[in-house]
């Protein structure tokens, strides 16, 4: 139980921030160690270390690292040579990198609303945006919760399409018991800093197909011809994730378990806590799935009584920081003029409703308690 003074005295000390990354195991001493031994860039053994770990995690044969999510969601399409007029089918409720590493390749991003239970692509609407230039499904595990991915699968195989997940919100998520990364041709992570694992910045492309891994790290690095090094018939990229980076990515991966068991543990309190509360829908959890709660999100109805604003300016005056859901897609400056005719309405909504409160490996359950404890100050002064 917090009381009213605990709060005040609270507020005035501390910020609790949305993200923030968690070292408790090798990060450093991995780190130099590589500086140590020179090996800095991709050419050193923490590179290939982390690949093998991470691609093993998620139960699949190949990874290849990158520099970011976004590169690795770029290198996916570009390896599964995708053309200017082919078509690839996303969420339109998602983050922009989604779109723009389609949009890299000169190909469209086609978009699909949302469902509004599970806030995953709605999969009962892909399959009238499928047409003869459609390549590519690339549906997204928003906030950690996988996607209903039987369903893509069988459109995926009626049509001749391939599947990319972009797992970058997903880490260690499982749909029927298998982890996300190992569901479809590729999956895509982002080792961003506020991701359930981090490099800092960092990606990795993971998949079973030999042939694809192989092509994609050939395109990582410029494209190199295997028999006349400084020759190049295709364009490359500058892609690459150092060894450094892979350092610290190799430590956080020995604690995976044990974040994702924080956000689970921790997204459960919350819920627990928030349950009572009038107005606001808890994130939620199929049975057929493992959500690991990359965010905490909730959404604030109109019976909550207050604005998402409002109330995001009255958490950060208690000293608590939270983010609104992602603008869909179809709303962006950069993209609305392309989906002027069609319409997404459970995406604007989940975008009109959505906030995600503090999140991160290192939040603490007096930190949860004290959060819940002033939204319901914050409600019950506003009833005042
Ligand atoms: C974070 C994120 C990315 C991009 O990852 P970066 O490492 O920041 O480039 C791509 N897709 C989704 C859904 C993300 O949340």
């Amino acid at each position: 139980m917090v009381l009213v003074l605990d709060i005040v005295n609270m507020s005035q000390n501390i910020k609790i921030p949305v993200a923030a990354p968690k070292f408790l195991g090798n990060e450093i001493d991995y780190v130099t160690d590589c500086v140590k031994s020179t090996w800095i860039s991709s050419q050193g053994e923490y590179v290939s270390r982390f690949e093998e770990s991470f691609s093993k995690y998620c139960g699949v044969n190949h990874g290849v690292s990158t520099s970011s999510g976004t590169t690795a969601l770029h290198l996916a399409l570009a390896t599964l040579d995708l053309k200017p007029d082919d078509e690839v089918i996303i969420p339109s409720f998602t983050m922009i990198a989604t779109a723009n590493s389609v949009s890299y390749t000169g190909a469209k991003p086609v978009l699909v609303d949302s469902e509004p239970k599970f806030w995953n692509i709605d999969v009962n609407k892909i399959e009238e945006k499928i047409n003869k230039k459609t390549k590519v499904i690339m549906p997204v595990h928003t906030y950690g919760h996988p996607c209903d991915m039987d369903v893509i699968h069988k459109l995926a195989k009626d049509y001749g399409l391939y599947v990319i997940e972009d797992a970058a919100e997903a880490h260690g998520a499982e749909y029927k018991g298998k982890k996300t990364g190992s569901l479809s041709d590729i999956a895509c992570f982002s080792f961003y800093a506020n991701k359930i694992i981090t490099t800092g910045e960092g990606g990795m492309l993971v998949t079973n197909n030999e042939e694809l891994a192989k092509k994609s790290i050939t395109l990582r690095a410029h494209s190199f011809s295997a028999d006349m090094h400084f020759w190049h018939r295709h364009i490359g990229f500058g892609y690459r994730l150092s060894s450094l980076q892979a350092a610290v990515g190799l430590a956080q991966l020995e604690n995976i378990e044990k974040f994702v068991n924080i956000r689970r543990n921790n997204a459960h309190l919350y819920s627990k806590l928030l349950g009572e509360i009038k107005g606001i829908t808890l994130p939620p959890e199929a049975e057929w799935a493992k959500n690991v709660y990359w965010m905490y999100s909730i959404l604030i109805e109109d019976n909550f009584g207050m604005d998402l604003d409002t109330f995001m300016s009255k958490l950060r005056d208690y000293g608590i920081d939270s983010r609104t859901f992602f603008y869909p897609i179809h709303i962006q400056p950069i993209y609305k003029d392309k989906y002027l005719n069609e319409i997404f309405p459970v995406a604007n909504e989940l975008s009109k409703k959505g906030i995600n409160l503090p999140s991160g490996n290192n939040l603490e359950k007096k930190q949860i308690e004290y959060i819940v404890s002033c939204i319901k100050e914050i409600k019950t002064d506003n009833k005042k």
